[in-house]
């Protein structure tokens, strides 16, 4: 069966998902397909009475649960069958991601689904085993770092990943025994409902998973300032990473997982193999139209190869296959809204003022829907708005170096590192570089995450603090309480 649908034959799960109930709440932000402009929808923005029903739901489900407390094995096995459902679901799930969001439904069964899947199973695996720890002391004493739950997750994510960004934080924060409120992106809500639908279904007791829909300056602040709320893990724009900041220390003092943004450079030496890297790095920027925190979007090439790695990549900005998300045909994705199509315009406009040479694109495709040309920049320097900014599009700019030493002081970024890609096949300058490099992740003759859930994820700098994925992920889900016994 096809996975193409006809967008206007879905039916969407419009409002907050509290303890096992959709509570239908009448719409307030108008909401429109990125792949073809029409207004099909209202998202709900939950006030800070119905962000404190969901916390105090989520507070009693962990108490009658006692979630925290049961055998870790159980709360593993609820998160496998969940995982499974979430897999038979897929299709579903899909449909109401693809409607919404930028990415395409052919791009989501197999990869952000599948994915996520796997990462809640990988996620229950350390329930029952990563554990409290004895420490060395004198033989009159016991020590014990002896970790826990917070209670109450507060959690937000951005737009551009819907279901994978739920993912990462329901997977590690209800394996670790806590309870969730979940704040979807207001422009992508309704894959996030289904999931804790699903969860629910599942045999996850009612109440340990809520999803409240709204934008930021509402709903988001009232989560993030509630004193229930124990710890918050967001991923969105270095802006809201900073209000969410000063919000919580402005409320109340808690422990937060920030997942930022990004303007992560891709270097190419003169001894890389161009046919990989071109593939790589055109690869990056054109996924999810360049919508992607660690979109690889500065392009910094040895310039003895610039020139035939510049063509290898045009080839592969000029072939997308643009089209509505809900066809499975397309591989080229809209832009989220009219609004940011219209920001990387000015940006790219206003490079083009400054002397940037535009390689290709530069300009909205031609259809409906927000689409975007691949793009690609020469001619630019280091101060232009074009290497500064995240441009959160398909844009990718190419600067020139000779030494290691100019590469490095390229790709060295004033306030982002969350991500670098490096091309070479001389191992010790790899070493060189990937210590040199300010980046939470550096990817080597590749650019991507794999399918290797235990490599962590964030950022140096303004690109976050802390990581998803990983051990670490699980770890930032639990507290630690150092207990000395005299024996
Ligand atoms: P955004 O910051 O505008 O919004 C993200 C989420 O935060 C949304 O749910 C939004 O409603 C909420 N929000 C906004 N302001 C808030 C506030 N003051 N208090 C509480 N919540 C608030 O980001 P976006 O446009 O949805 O997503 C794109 C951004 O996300 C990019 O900067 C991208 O780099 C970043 N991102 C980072 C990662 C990562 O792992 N580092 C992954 C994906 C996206």
């Amino acid at each position: 069966m096809s996975l193409s649908f006809d967008p206007d034959r879905i039916s969407l799960p419009i409002g907050h998902f509290i303890g096992d109930r959709l509570l239908e709440s009448p719409g307030l932000l108008p909401m429109r397909r990125p792949s073809d402009g029409a207004f099909y929808a209202e998202c709900p923005i939950a006030s800070e009475e119905v962000v404190d029903e969901a916390v105090q739901i989520a507070r009693k489900a962990l108490k009658t649960s006692n979630w925290g407390g049961v055998r870790p094995r159980e709360r593993a096995n609820v998160l496998r069958r969940w995982a499974d459902l979430i897999e038979s679901e897929a299709k579903t799930l899909a449909k109401l991601e693809a409607v919404s969001s930028t990415r395409p439904v052919g791009q989501l069964v197999a990869g952000d689904i599948a994915v996520t899947a796997e990462q809640i199973r990988f996620f229950a695996e350390f329930a029952d085993k990563e554990g409290s720890d004895l420490v060395p002391t004198d033989d009159k004493h016991l020590g014990m770092i002896m970790t826990e739950p917070f209670g109450v997750v507060g959690a937000i994510t951005p737009w551009n990943f819907p279901v994978s960004m739920a993912g990462w934080k329901l997977g590690p924060a209800l394996a670790a025994g806590n309870a969730v409120v979940l704040k979807p992106s207001e422009m992508t809500p309704f894959s996030a409902v289904f999931l804790a639908q699903l969860a629910v279904q599942a045999g996850l007791p009612a109440g340990l998973v809520n999803v409240v829909l709204g934008d930021g300056q509402t709903t988001g602040t009232a989560m993030t300032g509630h004193p229930d709320v124990a710890k918050v893990s967001f991923t969105g724009s270095t802006g809201a990473g900073a209000a969410i900041m000063a919000n919580v220390a402005h409320t109340g003092i808690k422990p937060m997982t920030l997942e930022l943004g990004g303007k992560s450079p891709q270097i190419v030496f003169a001894d890389a193999d161009l046919d990989q890297a071109a593939s790589a790095i055109a690869g990056s920027i054109i996924a999810n139209a360049g919508q992607a925190c660690v979109a690889g979007s500065r392009l910094i090439a040895h310039a003895f190869v610039a020139e035939p790695l510049v063509e290898a990549i045009l080839a592969r900005m000029k072939a997308v296959q643009a089209g509505p998300t809900w066809d499975v045909a397309t591989t080229y994705s809209p832009i989220i809204s009219e609004g940011q199509r219209t920001r990387i315009h000015s940006l790219v406009q206003a490079a083009c003022a400054e002397g940037a040479e535009c390689l290709t694109g530069g300009e909205p495709m031609e259809g409906k829907g927000y689409f975007y040309a691949p793009t690609l920049l020469a001619k630019v320097d280091q101060s232009s708005p074009a290497v500064t900014e995240e441009i959160f599009g398909p844009v990718l700019t190419l600067q020139t170096f000779t030494t290691e030493e100019e590469a490095l002081a390229l790709a060295d970024h004033p306030t982002y590192g969350l991500a670098a890609g490096l091309f070479t096949r001389d191992v010790s300058r790899v070493m060189r570089i990937t210590r040199a490099i300010s980046a939470g992740t550096v990817w080597v003759n590749r650019y991507g995450r794999s399918r290797d859930h235990i490599l962590p994820t964030g950022g140096y700098k303004r690109s976050g603090i802390g990581k998803d994925l990983g051990r670490e992920a699980y770890h930032a889900n639990r507290r630690s309480k150092s207990v000395l016994i005299q024996v």
